[in-house]
């Protein structure tokens, strides 16, 4: 999501790219993405959620005008709290320019809920290939192994030359790419069924491109993307994301019928070093909803550095 979007804001300012990509599994290719502003169980919104929310959208927009197919649903977000204390809590930490309305509960154990229209859900995998190929960017598959501001120097010997060059890589690329973060896993149950609008509390119940998905990311943090991946499911894990999604709605009836893990990187690391290497990655559990922002920031500020 990282690089595809930077190479899309790119090629809008007529910057001419080349995508290098080990082809290692990445946490964009998440099946159903929720683009949600108010984040965890705090009803807080981070700082640029609004205009990420806004940013993604228009990106969606503008991808399908030009004939890509992206799956996604506008349907709004809907975030049941379970008590009147977590209801008072959201009601002061939410952003006052956040478009809401308070709805009574529908199902039994919730409390309140939080409905936030201009929120929804999007196909990671569907909205990647839909960058990469509106970028018109050069797409070469290969690991680098070591990077300087104008170069990449590839597994292979291979050495690639630059202007400038922006490292991406998520999780899978740290301490190649970018310093070493924590790595957090999480999985996805694929579902023959949802509901039409994502619900969100401790895990989200989303529609996805076919039937839906329950997911979370909430595996303890691991200290490379190799350690986090190989825990995969564990069944107390498959066991609490089931108790969170019977939470959310009764899953009586429903069928399992896939998985998906992926590991997400944090903390965000945002614009050049001191080599001259410019990068963005570490988007943790906001890849979605603050990815083309802070791609499209990146790309101008190295426009006018
Ligand atoms: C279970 C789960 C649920 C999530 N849900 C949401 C959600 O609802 N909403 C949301 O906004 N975000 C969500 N996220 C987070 C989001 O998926 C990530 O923030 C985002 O996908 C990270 O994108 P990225 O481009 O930084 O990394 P990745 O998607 O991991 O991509 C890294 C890329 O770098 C390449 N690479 C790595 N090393 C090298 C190398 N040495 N040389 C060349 N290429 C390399 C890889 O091949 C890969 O293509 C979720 C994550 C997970 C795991």
């Amino acid at each position: 999501m990282a690089g595809a979007s930077v190479a899309y804001c790119a090629a809008q300012c007529g910057l001419t790219v080349t995508l290098l990509d080990a082809g290692s599994p990445r946490s964009s290719d998440v099946p159903a993405a929720l683009l949600n502003p108010v984040r965890g169980q705090s009803g807080s919104a981070p700082a640029q959620s609004l205009d990420g929310l806004r940013c993604t959208w228009a990106l969606i927009a503008e991808l399908e005008q030009a004939g890509f197919s992206v799956p996604h649903g506008q349907t709004g977000v809907l975030r049941p709290v379970p008590d009147a204390r977590t209801e008072r809590k959201w009601r002061a930490n939410l952003p006052g320019e956040l478009t809401h309305t308070w709805r009574d509960p529908e199902q039994p154990g919730w409390h309140r809920v939080l409905e936030i229209p201009e929120g929804g859900w999007v196909s990671g995998a569907a909205l990647v290939k839909a960058l990469k190929m509106a970028s018109g960017a050069a797409l070469v598959r290969g690991q680098a192994t070591a990077v300087t501001s104008s170069s990449v120097r590839l597994a292979t010997g291979e050495v690639l030359s630059a202007d400038l060059v922006v490292c991406c890589g998520g999780s899978a690329g740290a301490g190649t790419l970018s310093p070493a973060g924590t790595h957090r896993a999480g999985s996805l149950l694929l579902l023959d069924q949802a509901p039409i609008q994502p619900l969100s509390f401790g895990a989200y119940l989303s529609p996805g491109v076919v039937g839906g998905v329950l997911g979370a990311t909430y595996e303890a943090p691991a200290t490379s993307h190799a350690e986090a991946l190989a825990r995969g499911l564990p069944l107390r894990s498959l066991s609490w994301l089931l108790d969170k999604g019977s939470a959310l709605t009764p899953l009586s009836g429903t069928r399992i019928t896939g998985r998906w893990t992926g590991v997400r990187l944090s903390p965000l690391n945002f614009g050049p070093d001191e080599q001259g290497v410019w990068h963005l990655s570490g988007l943790g559990s906001k890849g979605f909803l603050l990815g083309p922002l802070l791609a499209r920031a990146l790309v101008e500020s190295l426009l006018t550095a």
